[in-house]
């Protein structure tokens, strides 16, 4: 299995499948971004020689992001295939949930365990403020879709920006109270062209737990605050779902950290926050032998770093979140 120098067991990949979108949320990248011609990300054929290689090295959980995953083409292919692979044991997707009112079902069938939908207000008007375009309805059909469908635990998740939707919190929150759903809040992190917004509007874990309790009352802590991946869990009282806190900047989860990112372009990203990476594709392309190109991604997982320097000011420039793989 792959380790760090720090004695991190890496073995969960994210998989940026395109930098593109349908939506442009204010958080996540400026409204006239320009993204990567086709030609420069991995095609089909390169993407699935990648994961193959990732499951061969041990990696055995994997989440399929972007971007938004679900407008790549070839989608319910590319899980079919990653499903065959020997060693993948898990694997999920972080998606707007637009178009998962038609993919929730064919995604499942080709092997699809769970999906994230992200989701930052119940108030179509400011919804459509947050995505610039997006129609709430669209996401809520997709959730049912998947609920229908079996992609679950549902998770769903809203990254918390002030003065668009810190008065939404505990509306969402709500949420779990008759549903078996995880709702997870994000701490806003500054990415590029978008950190100083970020900065500015940030609404820490701190915060949000303080919006949720006070308006629904004290919440527990579940499972005695163990890291459920990056969130910590809460409980309102009388609860079916939890809420779950991601603190990713004023609270951030090294210590338990087991991933990193293949971004669209074929780049392997050992943290989400720093700007280190390794080009796989290249290699690829200019005929790296598949046991050249593996000692490359645990050379580079050796190398993953510890913490960010977010309170120095030490902000990720290189990429956006979306072209990241969030
Ligand atoms: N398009 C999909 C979606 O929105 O779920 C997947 C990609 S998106 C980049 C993955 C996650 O990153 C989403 O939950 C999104 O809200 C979150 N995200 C985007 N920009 C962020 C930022 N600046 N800080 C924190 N989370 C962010
Ligand atoms: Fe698209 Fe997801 Fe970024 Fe929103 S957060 S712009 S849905 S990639």
């Amino acid at each position: 299995m792959p380790l760090d120098r720090f004695g991190r067991n890496i073995q969960y990949l994210r998989v940026s499948l395109t930098d593109k979108c349908n939506l442009r949320c204010v958080y996540c990248m400026p409204e006239d971004i320009v993204f990567r011609p086709n030609a420069e990300l991995m095609q089909d054929d390169e993407l699935v020689l990648l994961l193959r290689l990732f499951a061969e090295l041990g990696f055995s959980k994997f989440r399929l992001t972007g971007g938004e995953p679900t407008i790549r083409a070839n989608i319910v292919e590319i899980v079919r295939e990653l499903r065959q692979m020997e060693g993948v044991r898990q694997i999920a997707m972080t998606t707007n949930g637009v178009l998962l009112g038609h993919l929730a079902q064919p995604l499942k069938e080709a092997g699809l365990d769970r999906v994230n939908i992200s989701i930052d207000t119940l108030d179509p008007t400011k919804f459509r403020r947050i995505t610039r375009w997006g129609k709430l309805d669209d996401v809520w059909n997709g959730i049912l879709a998947s609920e229908e469908a079996g992609l679950t635990p549902l998770k769903l998740n809203a990254v918390v920006v002030r003065g668009f939707n810190d008065d939404d919190v505990p509306s969402l929150a709500e949420l779990t109270i008759n549903r078996p759903w995880q709702f997870r809040f994000i701490e806003m992190m500054p990415f590029a062209d978008v950190a100083d917004f970020a900065q500015q509007q940030i609404v820490t874990d701190v915060e949000i737990r303080q919006i949720i309790e006070d308006a629904l009352g004290p919440m527990e802590l579940v499972d005695n605050g163990r890291l459920d991946g990056e969130a910590r869990l809460y409980r309102l009282p009388g609860a079916q779902g939890t809420i779950g806190l991601i603190s990713s900047v004023t609270e951030p989860f090294c210590a338990s950290c087991n991933r990193a990112r293949l971004t669209a372009d074929g780049v392997l990203r050992l943290c989400l926050l720093k700007d280190k990476e390794v080009d796989l594709l290249t290699p690829l392309r200019q005929g790296a032998t598949l046991e050249d190109l593996k000692q490359v991604i645990l050379d580079g997982i050796w190398q993953k770093p510890w913490g960010h320097e977010l309170g120095s000011n030490v902000i990720p420039l290189t990429r956006v979140m979306s072209q990241i793989g969030g």
